[in-house]
């Protein structure tokens, strides 16, 4: 019923790009169900294998614990129209799946999400296990005369000299923490995977990502120099509603600066749930982080990521993931910059070609403090950022048409004629947003396509999965997509 209502409100222009590939990707078809047992991961690895009940970890114990006390069993909802909270840990894959063995057993269905989900115990189990985690160690700069293939992740890890990637397990932990700054990268550097010949860029798309990639990189032909260029200015990338992704580790995002040699790159994370170091908390902050309990973050981020019980409710009811805010630590050059931008915030010079800021606020507040605004120089993204769901402010709209959220974010990134790209956790979520895009008043019509909707080569690898109903599982930044205000005028230089 809402794809027809969808349908019939959609301008021309959408209507005709739909029908060719818009939304192709989403129409696989699932797997079939097998019946009985689930196989085992390729890469299993039976001794890292636990029942959430019986694990080593205390985190992953209390994690089997939440499950129980937030999902239903799925054969007592189906069948009996009752809900029964999980109690039975499945042996295939370990977490609570059903409330009786009797159920789990009955089950067909389980086994389509049986072995996703016993790898992504054995992944936490590696993570917890205590080991030195080799794969997180990151390459330093691109020698001269090297070219990093971005086609996908398994040809950048070799091509990028990764030292420990020789597992799929392992591109999974590193692919969670790099799948931030690696999608930027693959999108504007200019060995960019996604190009016009597979029609993921569209003609408007790279005049725009030609002006982006003249602050980047060197002029063609010339030889990649590393070190800032004295007449470039820098590339200022604007990260909209940063949660999770500004709780990355800074040499995570070094990542980023390391894919361009001769660019110097500002990265602004802008919402009201970034992550801050605590140079920079409001007081009664402050005060909570330095509690034992605050204080033990998790490392590398990893934690951060995750869905939390407290977001259950909210995921339940279609409204945006929150992953809990780490309070950030900061080398010592971080600076608190309330006095400067006029809410919490601080910039990190990171060294002399990355600089981090990140403001606590609402974008839409400290937009003017940013202008002017040049499409050579200046590129917005925003992950996984909720368009399509409803508002938490105003019953009956989608977050994108609510003023109180991205409805009053998205005209005046249109206006200022800067590349916007935006990601989504599923083909699902990737659709749900751009369609939330027709009819909205200030921003349907007002934009052309630059990027085309579709899968993302530097999504995570690794699968999220939802305490409140473990067969959700979702792998951040699935999707891409890009739009850009109309009527993009400058000429090229
Ligand atoms: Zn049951
Ligand atoms: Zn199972």
């Amino acid at each position: 019923m809402l794809a027809l209502r969808l349908a019939r409100q959609s301008t021309p222009a959408l209507r005709s790009t739909c029908r060719r590939t818009f939304f192709g990707f989403s129409r696989k078809k699932e797997p079939s169900v097998v019946a009985g047992r689930a196989r085992k991961p390729e890469d299993d690895e039976p001794e890292l294998f636990h029942l959430h009940s019986q694990s080593p970890s205390p985190a992953l114990r209390l994690r089997g614990e939440r499950v129980k006390k937030l999902a239903a069993c799925p054969v007592c909802t189906s069948v009996d129209k009752v809900r029964k909270n999980v109690k039975h840990e499945c042996p295939d894959c370990g977490w609570p799946t059903h409330c009786t063995e009797e159920h789990w057993e009955q089950d067909n269905e389980h086994a389509k999400y049986c072995t996703r989900l016993r790898e992504v115990n054995e992944d936490d189990h590696d993570l917890q296990s205590g080991r030195r985690i080799d794969e997180f160690s990151m390459p330093g700069p691109i020698p001269y005369g090297e070219t990093v293939s971005l086609a996908n992740w398994d040809i950048f890890w070799y091509t990028r000299g990764f030292p420990s990637i020789d597992t799929e397990r392992a591109g999974r932990h590193l692919s969670k923490l790099l799948t931030y700054p690696m999608t930027i990268a693959g999108v504007l550097h200019e060995y960019s995977s996604l190009n016009t010949r597979n029609q993921r860029v569209t003609p408007e798309g790279l005049r725009s990502l030609v002006a982006l990639r003249t602050t980047l990189h060197v002029p063609m032909g010339a030889p990649e120099t590393h070190g800032p260029s004295p007449d470039r200015p820098p590339l200022r990338i604007f990260i909209l509603g940063s949660r999770a992704e500004s709780s990355l580790p800074t040499h995570v995002w070094n990542q980023l600066s390391l894919m361009f040699p001769s660019a110097t790159l500002s990265i602004y994370h802008i919402g009201p749930e970034v992550s801050l170091p605590k140079v920079s908390l409001p007081a009664e902050e402050q005060a909570q982080a330095a509690s034992p309990q605050a204080a033990a973050s998790p490392p590398e981020g990893k934690d951060s990521l995750a869905i939390s019980p407290s977001d259950a409710e909210e995921l339940k009811s279609l409204k945006i993931w929150k992953p809990k805010i780490a309070e950030l630590k900061m080398s010592k050059f971080t600076r608190n910059e309330i006095a400067n931008y006029g809410v919490p915030s601080y910039t990190s010079p990171i060294n002399d070609q990355l600089q981090i800021a990140a403001l606590r606020s609402p974008y839409a507040d400290i937009h003017a403090q940013f202008g002017p605004f040049d499409p050579y120089t200046d590129v917005f993204f925003a992950f996984q950022p909720g368009f399509g769901f409803p508002s938490q402010h105003t019953p009956g709209i989608t977050q994108i048409a609510s003023q109180s959220e991205w409805g009053s974010v998205i005209p005046l990134i249109l206006e200022t004629k800067c590349s916007l790209f935006v990601t989504g956790f599923s083909p699902e979520d990737v659709e749900r947003d751009v369609r939330s895009l027709e009819g909205v008043p200030g921003i349907a019509n007002e934009f052309d396509w630059i990027l085309t909707p579709g899968e993302n080569p530097f999504k995570s690898l690794r699968w999220e999965v939802a305490e409140f109903d473990p067969r959700l599982m979702v792998r951040n930044n699935w999707g891409i997509w890009g739009i850009r205000g109309q009527s993009f005028i400058r000429p090229f230089a």
